[in-house]
C-alpha cells in the first residue's frame, strides 16, 4: 500500500492506474475509520481495481464553531486497517497541499444545498462539494462510493457529478450500524457512556416509524409526529430536525408514492448526530431501509 501525500503525486500514480482497462475506485473519507468506512471499501475493492482511499479532515466543511480542532485523528490505526484490506493506495495530503495559499474556488449545488444539514450547518455542503470535485478531477476515478448514512450529501454530490458531466459514477452504500441500531460515525467517539445509550433513540425513531409502514401508515405528517415523539421522550436528545422529504428533490414529501428519505439531526450532549431510512414503493406497499 503506498502513502500518498501531494496532489502531483497522486494525479501521477492515478493517470498510471488509468491505462489499459483497469477500474480505479475512490472512497474519500475523513478518516477515523469504522466498519462504516471499511463497508465503502469492500465494495470499491469488489467493483474496482485500484482502489484510493482518501483521507483528509476537510477544514472547508467546519463551521467556525464546529469540531475541525477536535475531529478524531487516528492515521496510524487508518493506516494499518486499510493495509490489512489491500487498498492500493491512500490518499492523505496536507490542508496546505489542498488548499495552498491564494485558493479562491468552490462548487455549490444550488438549492438542494440549503436546505436541512445546510440550513444548519451554513457553508458545509459548499465545503464537501468543494474537495470532492477536487478529488474526483485529482484521482478521475471510474466510480466514486459514497455512505448513504449522509443521504443528503450523497444526494448533492450525484447531482454535482450529473450537473458538471463529471465521468466518475456515484456510487450510494447502506448504512453499517451497530449492534443496537446506532449508525456508526465517528463522532460516536465523543459520546459518553450515557450519551452513547441516549444516541439509540435516533434509529429507534426510525424503527417506530417503519413499524407504522409496515402496519399501513402512509400520512407523512403522522409518521413525523411519531419519530418525533420517540426522540423528544429523551431529555438527553434535542432534535434539530425530523423531516420525510422526496428522495430526489429533498423537498417535504406529501405522499409516499415516490421514494422518500426520513431524515433526521439530533444532538446528545455536544455531538451532532444524523441518521436516516430510505422508503420506495415496492409493489403495493412500502420498503423501509434503515
Ligand atoms: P466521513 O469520514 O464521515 O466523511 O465519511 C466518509 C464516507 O463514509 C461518507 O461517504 C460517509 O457517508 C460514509 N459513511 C460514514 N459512516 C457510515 C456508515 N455508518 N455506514 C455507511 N457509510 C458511512
Amino acid at each position: 500500500m503506498e502513502i500518498i501525500r501531494t496532489v502531483a503525486w497522486m494525479k501521477q500514480v492515478a493517470a498510471e492506474a488509468r491505462r489499459g482497462d483497469r477500474l480505479l475506485g475512490l472512497v474519500p473519507t475523513m478518516g477515523a475509520l469504522h466498519e462504516g468506512h471499511l463497508s465503502l471499501v469492500r465494495e470499491a475493492q469488489r467493483q474496482c481495481s485500484p482502489v484510493v482511499v482518501s483521507i483528509f479532515v476537510n477544514p472547508k466543511q467546519f463551521g467556525p464553531s464546529e469540531d475541525f480542532q477536535k475531529y478524531p485523528r487516528t492515521f496510524d490505526a487508518d493506516r494499518e486497517v486499510l493495509e490489512n484490506l489491500r487498498v492500493d493506495y491512500v490518499f492523505a495530503p496536507p490542508p496546505e497541499e489542498v488548499y495552498p495559499a491564494g485558493f479562491r474556488t468552490s462548487v455549490n449545488v444550488e438549492g438542494l444545498s440549503d436546505r436541512l444539514e445546510g440550513r444548519s450547518r451554513p457553508g458545509h455542503f459548499r465545503g464537501v462539494t468543494t474537495v470532492v470535485l477536487k478529488l474526483l478531477e485529482i484521482v478521475q476515478p471510474r466510480f466514486a462510493f459514497f455512505g448513504r448514512k449522509d443521504a443528503q450529501q450523497a444526494r448533492i454530490i450525484s447531482q454535482m457529478a450529473r450537473d458538471l458531466d463529471l465521468d466518475a459514477e456515484i456510487v450510494v452504500c447502506p448504512i453499517v450500524r451497530e449492534a443496537d441500531g446506532l449508525a456508526m460515525s465517528s463522532r460516536n467517539a465523543y459520546l459518553s457512556a450515557d450519551e452513547r445509550r441516549a444516541a439509540t433513540v435516533l434509529s429507534k425513531s426510525l424503527q417506530r416509524a417503519r413499524k407504522e409502514i409496515d402496519a399501513g401508515e402512509t400520512d407523512v405528517v403522522k409518521l413525523v409526529a411519531a419519530v418525533r415523539g420517540v426522540i423528544e421522550k429523551d431529555p438527553g436528545v434535542v432534535l434539530d430536525y425530523a423531516e420525510i422529504v422526496d428522495a430526489d428533490t429533498l423537498e417535504p414529501a406529501m405522499t409516499l408514492r415516490k421514494p422518500a428519505y426520513i431524515l433526521l439531526a439530533a444532538k446528545v450532549g455536544n455531538t451532532r448526530l444524523i441518521d436516516n431510512a430510505r422508503i420506495e414503493p415496492a409493489g403495493d406497499s412500502l420498503r423501509v431501509t434503515i
